[in-house]
This record gives C-alpha cells, sequence and structure tokens, in this order.
C-alpha cells in the first residue's frame, strides 16, 4: 500500500470516482487471460500500460494502490507536471508523439518510449540520454501500417534503415514495434492491422537481427483482438479510467 500523503496534491476535483476501480482491473484482467487462453499464449507474456493522460495525480494514486504499476502518458508537458506528484515507485512509458526538441525531458522522465517515428528522433534521444547520464533507454519503433489513421509513425518500406541507424548507437536498445490503426466502431477491424505489424516484425527479425520482442499494439475497445495478433504491450486508458473529457 503507498502512503496516500506522498502524493496528495490541490489539484482540481478527482476526474473519476474510485469506488469500482479495484473490479473494473479485475474484469480487464480476466479479459486479458481469456483472450491470452483463446490464443495459446501465457498470461504473463502481456502487459499492460494504464493510460493516464489528462487525468489527475490522485487517480494515478488510486490506480498504483490497487496494485498499477507502470502509466502511459503522450505528452511530455504534462508528464512533467505530473510525475514528480505521484508515487515515485511507479514507471512511466511515453506513447505519444515526440518533438526532437523534447527529447531530453523525455529521456528524463520515461523508462520506455513507444512512439519512436524518425530517425531524427532517434538520434536526438540518443545524445540526449548521454546528456542525461542514463546508460540506456528502450524504446519502440512506431509504424504506420495501414498507411492512414495516424499521421505519426514510419512507414513500413522506412524501417530497415532506421534500425540500422540504431544499431550504431550506444544507448538507444529498440525493444519492438508499435502500432495505432485507424479507429472504428468494430474491433474485427484493427485485426488486419495488427497481423500486418506481427509479420513485418517477423520479417525484420530475421533481416535486422533485432529480436524486436515487444509488441504495443490494442486499446481499450480493441486489446482482446491486439492480444490474439500477439500483442504484449497494451495500452489502455478509458476502460481503465473512464471517458476522459475533451480538451
Ligand atoms: C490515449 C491513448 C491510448 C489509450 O486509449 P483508450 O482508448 O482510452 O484505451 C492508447 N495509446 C495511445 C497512443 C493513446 O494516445
Amino acid at each position: 500500500m503507498l502512503d496516500s500523503a506522498s502524493c496528495s496534491v490541490n489539484f482540481k476535483a478527482m476526474s473519476f470516482t474510485f469506488h469500482d476501480f479495484p473490479q473494473r482491473l479485475a474484469a480487464v484482467r480476466e479479459r486479458m487471460a481469456k483472450a491470452c487462453e483463446r490464443s495459446g499464449r501465457s498470461p504473463d507474456s502481456v502487459k499492460m500500460l494504464a493510460v493516464s493522460k489528462t487525468h489527475a495525480p490522485d487517480l494515478v494514486q488510486k490506480a498504483a494502490e490497487a496494485g498499477i504499476e507502470i502509466f502511459g502518458e503522450n505528452k511530455v508537458q504534462e508528464a512533467r507536471a505530473k510525475i514528480p506528484l505521484c508515487p515515485g515507485c511507479l514507471r512511466w512509458h511515453l506513447i505519444g508523439h515526440l518533438q526532437t526538441n523534447k527529447a531530453r525531458d523525455a529521456a528524463a522522465l520515461f523508462d520506455m518510449i513507444h512512439s519512436v517515428d524518425s530517425i531524427k528522433l532517434l538520434q536526438a534521444l540518443e545524445r540526449a540520454v548521454e546528456q542525461t547520464g542514463r546508460s540506456s533507454l528502450p524504446v519502440l519503433l512506431e509504424v504506420n501500417v495501414s498507411g492512414e489513421g495516424t499521421k505519426f509513425g514510419f512507414e513500413p518500406r522506412e524501417v530497415p534503415a532506421a534500425l540500422e541507424e540504431a544499431n550504431k548507437m550506444q544507448r538507444i536498445q529498440i525493444q519492438g514495434l508499435m502500432t495505432m490503426p485507424p479507429f472504428t466502431k468494430d474491433p474485427a477491424d484493427a485485426r488486419p492491422h495488427f497481423a500486418r505489424l506481427r509479420e513485418l516484425r517477423d520479417q525484420w527479425r530475421s533481416s535486422s537481427g533485432y529480436m524486436l520482442e515487444e509488441l504495443s499494439m490494442g486499446m481499450s475497445h480493441d486489446f482482446e483482438v491486439a492480444i490474439e495478433e500477439g500483442a504484449t504491450w497494451i495500452r489502455l486508458g478509458t476502460i481503465l479510467f473512464g471517458e476522459r473529457t475533451k480538451p
């Protein structure tokens, strides 16, 4: 149990009521386990990132008390304000687009970056990690597999050159790939995109020598499909914390 005083902040009203959070979390874990079972995967092969973007530190604190240790944020600026107000034992992953001029902040704040989308950014991160005195930074390359939807991410044809470039670096550790398919109502629509990322991974694994073990794919509405297609990281916001208020 975390000391709640360590995270007492004068934030505005908590964005979500927490009385049923442990039940929600248990229900999500149950669905994760079932998806693993259906696809013949071990339940500990899938890790969950709790996406706390837009939510106050109180909520992070409560989620931490319920046993969540790793949180995802999509903006450096928001994370820089929030992380110091949250329990120090937590880990943080960046899942949103990162500008090269914020690489240094990102290297100081995050344990892992899921959204590396250019060679320029890889190079900026390598320098930033060196400047912060860290020995390494695990990252994933974001791949735009659908050619639509998100405007961020490498085109698949650009990835081999990025891997080659990263291979020359001392501190950047490419652990795998991330994707965000275009949003559609039916989670089944995401399946070909998830499957494609896994196929590309298998292809690049044999051509580059990188293992690319991690596949970050699947969000609240399609995480079960993503698990069936090989996700090792799922990124869940709404299903854990409720709807976000629009900015
Ligand atoms: C916000 C966000 C998520 C979580 O989305 P939900 O639908 O709320 O689960 C996952 N991944 C990325 C990159 C995001 O920006």
